[in-house]
């Protein structure tokens, strides 16, 4: 019997661990999502736990695009609603969430701002620590959270690196710490998720989130179909459809001249544009092999840049990425069934680790579906780690900040010690 007691530091240490429960309430308004959610946390190991989140989404399908205006006064509207709807359902004046967490920036400053006021209101009047919170870190450490479709994955470990693929960023960012962040690869002009949804309403398709209608088109594709399509070389424009979808920055190279490791995704929305002034409204057929080799191109841009990057800096490279074991991908881009399926089979990810004589030691890790677009877990999540390991909060008078850097997190105003 007396082997099953534990040492006495054993009780101290869990006592000491359950009063570090608390409750968060997070808020997020950075471009057309209003959304707010309230998470648990228990053990300061353990990842916080969902108590309920809610989300409404501008509808903007016949602006064909966000408003920014029109984002601002939908917040406006929406978010304080929201909160009050938790508030309610949990008892929030009566017992208040312990940590307020909102989104800081980069996005639409009056999107932003909607949220932040509203969370400085709260915090002063609740008498809470506010934190707020970088969008994009949220959508990284979103991935700390247990995976319904990889129950078995642990979370990441640093070092790793992140391909975040949203409406408004696509970017490979290399996180050697929760601070210490370097962007790898940027996109040089628009957003994967903004090519998409563009490309998308250039060939028809309407409603809220385009990229995600594409996907739908090229999933009802019959089979024969597709493997007809693969036959056709998009490289130039003689083929039958007459257009030419090829990977840009892909090319004879010489030696000398280093490789872009850039991303570019507007050309593909030119290409579609100049075929529709050149041969009209596009048939039915024709816009399905569109759809289908527009998606394909893209995602394998993204790869072969990718795939660039890690023999820069792999174990062929200068070796600045060896030792990265877990690449995340989020962002509302990856929810894309067929760019989880590329990531996972096609890059070159086997000359990141030393060590690694298998492909199972780098693990992929792909939030849950809803947890891949905006949402107010994420900020919950990242306003949490910003607490608990940087050990620092926001000042009451910070204001949203448009365009805010990754590798600048904690470069910015308004952050206090705690
Ligand atoms: P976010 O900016 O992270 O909220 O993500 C929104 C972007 O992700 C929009 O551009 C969407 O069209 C795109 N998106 C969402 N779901 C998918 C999908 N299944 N496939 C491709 N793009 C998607
Ligand atoms: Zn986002």
């Amino acid at each position: 019997m007396y082997r099953y007691l534990k040492p006495r530091n054993y009780y101290l240490r869990v006592a000491h661990e359950f009063r570090r429960c608390y409750k968060v309430l997070a808020i997020e308004s950075s471009c057309d999502d209003s959304c707010v959610a309230l998470l648990d946390k228990y053990l300061p190991l353990e990842p916080p736990k969902i108590i309920e989140q809610l989300k409404k989404t501008l509808n903007s399908s016949a602006k064909g695009g966000v408003v920014p205006t029109d984002a601002h006064e939908f917040h406006q509207y929406t978010v304080a609603d929201l909160v009050f709807k938790l508030s309610k359902k949990y008892d929030l004046n009566d017992s208040p969430p312990d940590l307020i967490c909102c989104t800081r920036g980069p996005g639409m400053v009056g999107s932003l701002s909607s949220s932040l006021q509203l969370a400085k209101g709260l915090a002063l009047a609740w008498d809470r620590p506010l934190i707020g919170v970088h969008h994009m870190l949220g959508h990284i450490l979103v991935s700390n959270l247990p995976k319904a479709q990889q129950p078995d994955i642990p979370p990441p470990k640093f070092p790793y690196l992140s391909l975040l693929c949203s409406g408004g960023h696509t970017m490979l960012v290399f996180l050697k710490s929760l601070t210490e962040h370097e962007i790898l690869i940027n996109t040089c002009d628009i957003a994967a998720g903004d090519s998409l949804d563009k490309c998308a309403r250039e060939l028809g398709l309407t409603g809220n989130m385009l990229g995600r209608e594409l996907e739908k088109l090229v999933d009802n594709i019959p089979q024969s179909t597709l493997e007809d399509f693969e036959l056709v070389n998009t490289n130039n424009r003689n083929n039958r459809f007459k257009i030419q979808l090829a990977l840009p920055f892909k090319g004879p190279k010489h030696p000398r001249v280093p490789e872009r490791l850039e991303f570019s995704f507007a050309s593909f929305l030119s290409t579609i544009q100049q075929h529709k002034k050149q041969f009209g409204e596009f048939d039915n057929l024709t816009k399905q092999f569109i759809a289908y080799k527009v998606q394909n191109v893209l995602f394998k841009h993204m790869i072969d840049r990718i795939n660039v990057c890690i023999q820069k800096h792999g174990l062929l490279g200068d070796g600045k990425l060896i030792g990265v074991n877990d690449i995340i991908c989020s962002g509302g881009v990856a929810s894309n069934k067929r760019l989880r399926e590329m990531l996972s089979t096609e890059l070159k990810y086997k000359d990141l680790n030393a060590e690694s004589g298998s492909n199972s030691m780098v693990k992929f890790h792909f939030p849950d579906l809803e947890l891949c677009t905006d949402n107010a877990v994420m900020i919950g999540v990242a306003g949490i780690e910003i607490y608990e390991r940087i050990k620092k909060k926001s000042s009451l008078n910070i204001l949203p900040i448009r365009k805010w850097p990754m590798d600048k997190l904690l470069d910015v105003d308004g952050w206090i010690d705690i």
